[in-house]
């Protein structure tokens, strides 16, 4: 399979499947109460997604930039403040569950784990007429949303990228770190490869 598919060639059935064999645990429960409060601060990020991503890469430069200070705090100190900071943030503007390994650059800025099924690689065949999400009816689909948004952001295009399944053990720990770690890695590989 290449890297980039179609999202709506991977059937909702077998994302369930591949998720629930990903870690041996269930989904973690979708809170059946939400305000429509929240879904408008959501649907405002989708509107705004160009904006965030723009925001979001010049936040990811910095976050790199400290990388020298995570390390001296330590990573895992590092964790908690952070995370917490996240949480908030994210929570506010997009509806975050803290799943630790965020894809809201490949979603148009709609988390995919505000969708009842928790599906990671697009809709399930069960989209209402109007857009509207099959287990709640009175809300918008977050993939159908998640595709509007998509289409406004320079690389919008991420979309169309096969999601892995969700690493339930990662659940309530900062994205924000572990890309830093990830990218500071990378980087230092590069530069010691330039070095060779
Ligand atoms: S994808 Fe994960 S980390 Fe990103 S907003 Fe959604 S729950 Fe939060």
């Amino acid at each position: 399979m290449t890297d980039k598919t179609n999202i709506a060639i991977v059937p909702a059935t077998r994302q369930r499947q591949i998720t629930a064999a990903n870690t041996g645990k269930p989904p973690v429960p979708w809170p059946q109460k939400h305000q429509p409060l929240c879904w408008s601060l959501r649907l405002w990020s989708v509107r705004h997604s160009r904006g965030l991503e723009r925001l979001y890469r010049v936040f990811a430069k910095v976050f790199l930039t400290l990388h020298p200070l995570w390390g001296r705090i330590g990573y895992s100190r590092a964790e908690r403040p952070i995370g917490f900071i996240e949480k908030r943030v994210k929570g506010v503007l997009f509806d975050c569950r803290m799943c630790g390994q965020c894809i809201l650059s490949s979603t148009g800025m709609s988390c995919p784990m505000n969708c009842p099924k928790q599906l990671r690689n697009g809709p399930c065949g069960g989209v209402r007429a109007g857009g509207h999400c099959e287990v709640r009816p009175d809300m918008p689909c977050v993939w159908v949303k998640a595709w509007e948004g998509s289409r406004n952001m320079t690389h919008g295009d991420l979309i169309l990228r096969v999601q892995k399944p969700v690493d339930q053990s990662l659940f309530e720990t900062s994205s924000w770190l572990r890309t830093t770690a990830k990218a500071a890695a990378e980087q230092d590989r590069s530069r010691m490869g330039d070095t060779a």
